[in-house]
């Protein structure tokens, strides 16, 4: 890359926000101009509502180019299959449909597919409400048109990023967790957003994939257009917008400084994870993909922690059938043997949206009828997932998950669902393997009842990202509250006490899959509080393990003991970074930014 200097940036100006995903990037920025957030509702600016209308009418223009394409092939066909694409041309001229939306726009100061997404809704309601089967019927058309005009406005970002030539630096106000599970890693080697936090799935796959990643940066996309020189330091939350040719030569050596280290790393990759004292916790990965599998194992992962198997419906089309998810769960577990892989049931709502699944429009979705409350309503979906996973029972070790458990009622309502499912498996002659039934600890109510709720299952794994949110009522995703999401919150401390001390006295196993497990600062806090095992993004293993191996449990616990009778975040982290730069200089240095 060559440094020019830009008109309208200053040399090095510089932006700091929230370091999502660590390691430098250098290249010049690729700006997606619109905001599109996965079928999110957002409100816009009385400014952008011509951009918007503009967007959606360009969505409906191709979908009728698209049905015109499809009836210019199947004009040999049969004429009922004509007469479908014609309906569904209709519908797209139908004024309920285009001057709904557009009107919603208007009036509502709402983004295009949150717009189209009420219209839909309503549509279906209507549709539903009619007492004429034909009609009723005809609600399956609706969707159909609604599907595809919701594909081609959320597909535009997809474009725009195929349409890269060369290497990028992805500039967008956000990305959703399907946009950047989507990207081309041999183009797109960083990204910056406006908004986001670093528990957001954004920047959790972010970490996954190896992409260094800024967000939070309130209005980046303001500030840069594409074709811009830039750096981004995903470890700092640094961003370097037209670097002077010598902070360029700095970034360049800090880069291969990191890139150096990282390599070094992967020394620990086949060493045992036990501390000095000969103590074992077993570090598993977290995956968000199928594929991931197999480079998890590169890691020296000791199974599968935590699969989230939400990526695998935001990537299909439409949800995959038992016989998709379960070749998917099969090799994951034959990957992973003799290690157990941990499944977790679909957890989609809040940040995780999949329109293919109809989720509800809600005022408040992170506390709405996601993950395991939307498994145990849309019963099909759940028996699906079930049979699936248990079907890959019979091929390795499987642990089955819930995820959001707020009460014992929920534990017991899935596990009627398994052993219905086990019921019907055996009845038809296919076999099923041992099961593990755990639950996700990510809820205050589940922290509350941890002693009770230990008697119901057979392991707890802790969700800090969520538990947090919800113990300190911060939205994880939000830029502007990101100050207050503390990992080391005393009141955070105290919950993972109460869950260890629970399962200890239970007997049962109990794990973190939370983000904070894969933080090396946070790892002999872990490993005191008593977790057996630590699941993380399968690229920090490495690191937790190197210093795990430096670490005694009996100074872990001494350490926790400090740290539990402080009384605000900032002097726990204040005792913990102070003490760990004293035991192991090489490896912490706060001094630098
Ligand atoms: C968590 O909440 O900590 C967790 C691991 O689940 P997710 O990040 O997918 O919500
Ligand atoms: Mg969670």
């Amino acid at each position: 890359m060559t440094v020019s200097a830009s008109a309208e940036i200053a040399q090095d100006t510089i932006l700091v926000g929230i370091g999502a995903s660590p390691g430098i990037a250098i290249a010049r920025s690729h700006l997606l101009n619109r905001a599109r957030v996965g079928g999110i509702e957002r409100r816009i600016l009385p400014t952008e509502v011509d951009a918007e209308i503009a967007t959606f009418r360009a969505a409906v223009d191709k979908s009728k180019a698209q049905l015109l394409e499809v009836k210019g092939q199947a004009a040999d066909q049969h004429a009922e299959h004509l007469y479908i694409i014609d309906t569904h041309l209709l519908i797209l001229e139908d004024q309920l449909l285009i001057n709904d939306t557009i009107e919603l726009i208007h009036s509502e100061l709402l983004n295009a597919e949150g717009a189209l997404g009420r219209t839909l809704r309503r549509l279906r309601q209507v549709f539903d409400s009619i007492g004429d089967e034909y009609l009723r019927e005809r609600r399956s058309d609706i969707d159909s048109v609604g599907d595809r005009l919701m594909r081609n406005l959320l597909g535009e970002i997809r474009e725009s990023l195929e349409s890269l030539t060369g290497q990028a630096i992805v500039v967008a106000h956000d990305l959703s967790p399907a946009d950047t599970m989507q990207m081309d890693r041999s183009k797109v080697i960083g990204f910056v957003t406006d908004v986001g936090g670093r528990t957001s799935h954004t920047a959790i796959l972010a970490r996954s994939l190896i992409i260094p990643a800024v967000v939070g940066l309130e209005n980046v996309t303001t500030q840069v257009s594409s074709g811009e020189p830039m750096i981004i330091d995903g470890t700092t939350g640094t961003v370097i917008l037209n670097p002077s040719p010598a902070t360029f030569r700095e970034y360049l050596a800090r880069k291969q400084r990191y890139d150096y280290l990282e390599k070094e790393l992967y020394a620990y990759r086949e060493l045992p994870a036990v501390t000095l004292d000969g103590h074992h916790v077993a570090l598993r990965g977290n995956v968000e993909l199928a594929d991931d599998i197999a480079a998890a194992r590169t890691q020296g992962v000791e199974g599968i922690g935590l699969f989230r198997t939400e990526f695998l419906f935001m990537a299909a089309g439409e949800p995959p059938s038992e016989e998709e998810q379960y070749r998917a769960y099969r090799a994951a577990v034959e990957t992973m043997a003799p290690h157990p892989v941990t499944i977790r049931t679909l957890d989609v709502g809040g940040d995780k949206f999949v329109p293919e699944l109809n989720l509800l429009d809600e005022a408040n979705p992170v506390m709405g009828l996601r993950a395991v409350r939307f498994s145990l309503k849309e019963g099909t979906l759940f028996r699906t997932q079930l049979r699936a996973i248990m079907r890959a029972s019979a091929h390795g070790k499987v642990r089955i998950m819930f995820p959001m458990i707020s009460g014992v009622a929920e534990i017991r309502a899935c596990r009627r669902l398994v052993e219905k499912a086990r019921q019907e498996l055996a009845e038809e002659g296919i076999p099923v393997g041992p099961l593990a039934l755990g639950i996700m600890v990510e809820t205050p109510a589940a922290v509350l009842l941890a002693d009770v709720m230990a008697r119901e299952v057979d392991f707890f794994s802790v969700g800090t990202n969520d538990l947090i949110q919800y113990c300190l009522a911060i939205d994880r995703g939000n830029e502007h509250v990101a100050y207050l999401y503390e990992p080391l919150h005393p009141a955070v401390l105290r919950a993972l006490q109460r869950v260890c001390y629970a399962a200890r006295h239970a007997g049962i196993e109990v794990s973190i899959c939370g983000e904070m497990a894969g933080e090396q600062l946070y790892a002999l806090v872990l490993i005191g509080l008593g977790f057996s095992e630590l699941s993380m993004n399968p690229a920090a293993i490495p690191r937790v393990k190197r210093l795990m191996r430096q670490a005694n449990v009996a100074e872990t616990r001494e350490l926790l003991d400090r740290l539990l009778q402080l009384p605000t975040a900032a002097e726990v982290v204040a005792v913990l970074e102070a003490e760990m730069s004293r035991r192991y200089p090489q490896i912490f240095d706060f001094s630098h930014p």
